[in-house]
């Protein structure tokens, strides 16, 4: 029964806790039913009894802190009429901030020295101290009574910590406890306390071990909701018909092995195998196949394509950009010799075509391209996404292989499996390492194949920290060493983080502010390919045969760049991170990042995998201006220490952790995934994908849950990709 004055998650703010503060919720922070609102987790809770450490605070920063005033200084002010207090606050611990409050009216008898209180307001700058301008506080006796704790939440501007704590309050004391959607069963086995019971402890706790109760179980919640998302996702995924494409034996496959001419890594072998028989079935093959750079991919990609083509199928390889899509394409077609050139002399005779698909092709060749993939003479279609997805029709497509694309997510997937009646086939392949948090998340949806060894005869990278800021002499040694790369018949790689000319946007700029370090003010511009190739040529590689290659320059010019690399003709290739992926030189010894710091890890990582892909060992300089002892610099050693991409994928997670600042980067994320962790809770998310696993083939749909189905669809798109993203 309920009462008059009860309310459920659904329950618009504004009953509660009234028309003013829901309006701001709603506004500030997005918030707009009771159950939004039970969900705005605290950040962190302050120990009643002590002071917030106040010596870590960043620029910046907007923050939250448990501080005494220590002092206080009331004057007039110079330039203008009224009073300025200068409050100076302390964390006990001999670090203290300079509080500016103008015209402070009757403050003065409320800020008196040894009073405790929240502070909340951001980090600014005065003649190199850190300040907080006009913060808003609430004396620490004024806020949650006499509770242990003090919830502080991710604030906003004009609506503090402290108000969200009072709405929460309000609300818990009416809110009838939600029904659970976890099952009894679920509850139990791993001893979690019911969602009513999680959201109340969750703001209010008594105890350390409340909160962690309460915190697990809403783990716990998310966990299963990504899981129960992903289980869905392939159960409907493989019930979809496909056509079937056994092996045929005599057919091109069969051809092309025998033509190859090195033998196949164990690996390749075996992750060949689990292809052939998901190409085989009748039901869509949704499959990642992951192996570090340099693994071999391009082979099992190719057969998984002929397999297809020898049933009279189409394939589609995609890659991220047209001079991968074009290398591709070339690399196809020299792998395949005359099993490529059907209609051509020379050509065997059950050969198929590799057709690419590019934006330089003139309008001509466009429509030519076109035709061939129409009619079904391109057994085998290369090109971007973009290209592909819009605008080609096939025969019949049987297999898309997607390559080295990072941010492809379970949506794009699904756009790419299409609405067709039978759905194609569908290969991803990567070498971004991925953890096993991340293999059972973000590619939830895919079977994972991994090719764990390279390819005999490679010798190993070595990769050494150039710092140049500490070490001037040491860039001029690396210079040095180009020119004795260079002298010794090799190529090399110098790569920046920016294309530069500084006309148009930075369209190559890593995106992500985590990689590049932005906020800290006085970091000058990272150097630029244009600024720097002119350098280079009249400096230190003056004689040396140099190109340029960047996002900016026009798809043939690109191509044109490539190639004239990849036949020798340039010594040095200034560029940018457009020879991250896949891009094949086997000559290319040497690589040179510049403000190597301003790149991730994940990303370096596959940038010097560019280099000793030939039988000459490879090295990668990695020249920073970043001072030992900055987390910048131990990312780069991480680099430098290791050649295993799965270990330093694991250290990139840890080390992308945000700090553990009070209130850093408060914001309020909309719904979905708040606690959920890749790095932390890699338990709690392989426990859910069993339960979800075996939930969705008892109750395909999840009519019978509906709590469960209600927990999936939580996991908006929107809150995935940004998953995605801090993956
Ligand atoms: P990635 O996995 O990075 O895409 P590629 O498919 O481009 O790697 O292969 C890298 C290089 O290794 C290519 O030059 C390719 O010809 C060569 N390669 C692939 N498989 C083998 C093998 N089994 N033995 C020797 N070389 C191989
Ligand atoms: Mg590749």
């Amino acid at each position: 029964m309920r009462t008059a004055t009860a309310v459920d998650l659904d329950t618009p703010l504004v009953g509660p806790v009234g028309k003013k503060a829901a309006d701001a919720l709603a506004s500030k922070l997005g918030l707009h039913t009771v159950g939004d609102l039970v969900r705005h987790y605290p950040r962190r809770y302050v120990d009643r009894g002590k002071l917030t450490e106040i010596g870590g605070l960043e620029l910046g920063e907007h923050v939250t802190v448990l501080a005494q005033v220590e002092k206080v200084t009331l004057r007039d002010m110079r330039a203008r009429r009224g009073k300025l207090m200068q409050v100076v606050i302390t964390d006990g611990r001999g670090h203290r901030l300079d509080c500016t409050f103008f015209n402070p009216y009757k403050l003065q008898k409320v800020l008196v020295p040894g009073l405790r209180a929240l502070f909340s307001g951001q980090v600014t700058r005065f003649r190199d101290k850190l300040q907080l301008t006009h913060p808003e506080f609430e004396p620490l006796e004024e806020s949650e009574g006499i509770r242990p704790f003090v919830s502080i939440y991710p604030a906003a501007q004009g609506f503090d910590s402290w108000q969200i704590a009072r709405c929460v309050r309000q609300v818990l004391d009416l809110l009838d406890d939600p029904t659970d959607p976890l099952p009894i069963g679920i509850r139990r086995a791993e001893s979690l306390p019911n969602l009513g019971r999680a959201l109340r402890r969750i703001h209010l706790p008594d105890t350390e071990a409340d909160h962690f109760a309460a915190r697990t179980r809403l783990v716990w919640d998310e966990a299963l909701g990504v899981q129960l998302a992903l289980a869905l996702r392939r159960a409907s995924a493989v019930q979809r018909p496909a056509a079937a494409n056994p092996r045929v034996p005599g057919g091109l496959r069969d051809a092309f092995d025998a033509r190859l001419p090195y033998t196949l890594t164990a690996g390749q072998v075996a992750v060949g195998e689990e292809i052939a028989a998901d190409l085989a079935s009748e039901h869509p093959m949704n499959r990642l196949v992951q192996g570090d750079v340099g693994a071999g991919k391009t082979v099992v990609a190719l057969r998984a394509m002929l397999q297809v083509v020898d049933n009279g199928r189409q394939a589609a390889l995609l890659a991220p950009t047209e001079v991968l899509a074009a290398q591709h394409a070339r690399s196809l077609r020299t792998l395949l010799g005359p099993l490529a050139q059907a209609g051509e002399l020379g050509g065997a005779e059950q050969a198929t075509r590799v057709t690419l698909l590019s934006g330089s092709l003139t309008a001509r060749a466009k429509r030519k391209a076109l035709l061939e993939a129409q009619s079904g003479e391109a057994g085998i279609v290369v090109g971007t996404h973009a290209l592909i997805q819009e605008r080609v029709g096939f025969a019949e497509l049987g297999l898309v292989v997607v390559d080295e694309q990072h941010r492809f997510g379970v949506e794009q997937r699904d756009a790419l499996r299409g609405r067709g009646e039978r759905a194609p086939h569908l290969l991803v392949m990567t070498a971004t390492p991925i953890p096993r948090t991340v293999a059972m998340t973000v590619y939830g949806d895919l079977e994972v194949s991994a090719l764990r060894e390279l390819p005999g005869g490679r010798f190993p990278i070595k990769t050494t920290v150039v710092p140049a800021g500490e070490k001037p002499a040491w860039l001029e040694r690396v210079w040095q060493r180009i020119r004795e790369e260079v002298a010794a018949g090799h190529q090399v790689y110098v790569v920046c983080p920016r294309v530069g000319g500084d006309t148009g946007k930075d369209d190559e700029f890593p995106d992500d502010p985590d990689e590049v370090g932005a906020g800290s003010e006085e970091r000058r511009a990272p150097l630029a390919v244009l600024d720097t190739a002119p350098k280079l040529a009249e400096g230190p590689l003056a004689g040396l045969r140099l190109g340029v290659l960047h996002g900016r320059l026009p798809p043939d010019e690109k191509d044109a760049v490539m190639r004239a690399f990849d036949a020798g003709e340039i010594d040095v290739l200034v560029a940018t991170t457009v020879v991250e992926v896949g891009v094949d030189v086997p000559n290319a010894t040497a690589m040179v990042v510049l403000d190597a710091d301003r790149f991730g890890l994940s990303q370096l990582h596959q940038l010097r995998g560019r280099v000793g892909r030939g039988s000459a060992a490879g090295v990668c300089l990695l020249v920073t201006d970043a001072p030992a002892g900055t987390t910048a610099r131990e990312r780069l050693d991480a680099v430098a220490g290791t050649t295993d991409g799965f270990e330093l994928a694991r250290i990139d997670l840890e080390l992308r952790r945000e700090g553990d600042v009070l209130g850093a980067l408060q914001s309020g994320r909309r719904s979905g995934l708040k606690l959920l962790s890749l790095l932390r809770h890699e338990k709690i998310i392989a426990k859910a994908r069993e339960y979800a696993a075996a939930l969705v083939e008892d109750d395909p749909g999840l009519a019978r849950h509906p709590g469960l189905r209600a927990l999936a669809d939580a996991v908006v798109a929107e809150d995935r990709a940004e998953y995605l993203e801090k993956a």
